[in-house]
């Protein structure tokens, strides 16, 4: 009798297992469970068992019973599928001809796997609102290598090779001639060779110094700014940045000019903003002085212009430059400028 329910059960598990349609499983279901079927059959015996067997016996079968009816079930559901009408390929590669699709086992009303989306990093998102405003002011974006020659990132900008300057950036060189970036400001030089003013032009990009702290990672971002035309005065300097620090910050963000010095411009300013944290009342971020420096600024000097031989009677400009990190640290209240490039999933997703 135990061989008997053996046979029953790889038999029909295995038929269950290729049956292709329902009817291919009532037909199984029949065979097996029916009124006359297999298994029925064994059942009515068992009462004709030995009281010692009967139990034993009636367990498996009844187990039996149960597993075949489950198999049956997963195979009908695993049957279901669906049929899709669609457009599918032809066998000359085009899709034209309309197609019925069986997928078996296709449940097209499950809910799709959700997909993990990554979002712009908190640097970039501010490069691009810094981008944003100055192209309102028509600026256009320019770019220039980050792997550059001495002369355009120094010479070129008014800082002769022993120039005292040279020892504030403390640079990354390849070679006597090459050297990573220290600023934005050489692509000012790339873009006055290429064209004549009137020009506006930023350039946010990367660059490089030999330094790291909480403030300072060997590698951070900068936009640089140009304007050069007929008439250009400090007051529109002082105009562009004041509306660009008041779209950034506040609308009724102060702002200070402090005189300055940098090679490239003369004269030089600093620009400060009143502290976003404290409002002014002296705090820890402003050491308190209610001031923040974030941009330096200035008339293009009269030397760096010489070297892309434009006419300084004819036209005038001003230049100025910033910190992407700076802002981003003041507009997030981050502390640690290393948290920015930690790539800690925990701190990223918060923006
Ligand atoms: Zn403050």
């Amino acid at each position: 009798m135990q061989e008997r329910l053996e046979e029953i059960r790889t038999h029909s598990l295995e038929s269950i297992e290729s049956a292709s349609s329902e009817e291919d499983l009532e037909n199984i279901r029949v065979r097996v469970l029916g009124r006359k079927g297999e298994l029925t059959t064994v059942l009515k015996a068992i009462g004709k068992l030995s009281a010692e067997e009967r139990p034993k016996i009636g367990q498996l079968a009844n187990k039996l019973k149960k597993k075949i009816e489950a198999s049956i079930n997963a195979r009908k559901e695993a049957l279901k599928g669906v049929h899709i009408s669609g457009q599918g390929p032809t066998p000359d590669g085009s899709f034209k001809a309309t197609t019925d699709f069986f997928i078996p086992g296709l449940d097209p009303t499950l809910p799709g796997r959700q997909r993990r989306l990554g979002r712009l990093h908190p640097i970039t998102q501010v490069m691009d609102e810094i981008c944003s405003v100055f192209e309102r002011m028509g600026f256009t974006v320019a770019h220039g290598p980050e792997v550059e020659l001495d002369f355009y990132n120094f010479e070129a900008l008014n800082i002769p090779p022993d120039h005292p300057a040279r020892d504030m950036q403390d640079t990354f060189y390849i070679d006597d001639k090459v050297l990573l970036r220290t600023h934005t400001s050489p692509v000012q030089i790339h873009a006055m060779e290429r064209h004549r003013p009137p020009m506006r032009v930023i350039a946010p990009g990367k660059v490089y110094r030999c330094d790291s702290d909480i403030t300072h990672t060997p590698m951070f971002h900068q936009v640089e700014g140009l304007m050069v035309d007929r008439d250009v005065s400090f007051a529109g300097l002082k105009g562009v940045l004041t509306a660009f620090v008041q779209q950034i910050f506040d609308p009724d963000t102060l702002v200070r000019f402090r005189p300055s010095f940098f090679p490239f411009t003369e004269p030089s300013a600093e620009i400060d903003i009143q502290c976003v944290i404290c409002k002014g009342k002296g705090c820890r971020i402003c050491s308190h002085t209610g001031w923040l420096e974030v941009l330096g600024a200035g008339m293009v000097h009269p030397e760096v212009f010489r070297h892309v031989g434009y006419d300084t009677e004819e036209f005038s400009g001003f230049a100025f430059g910033l910190g992407v990190e700076r802002i981003a640290m003041l507009r997030f209240g981050i502390d640690d400028i290393r948290l920015f490039y930690d790539n800690d999933l925990r701190f990223l997703h918060q923006f």
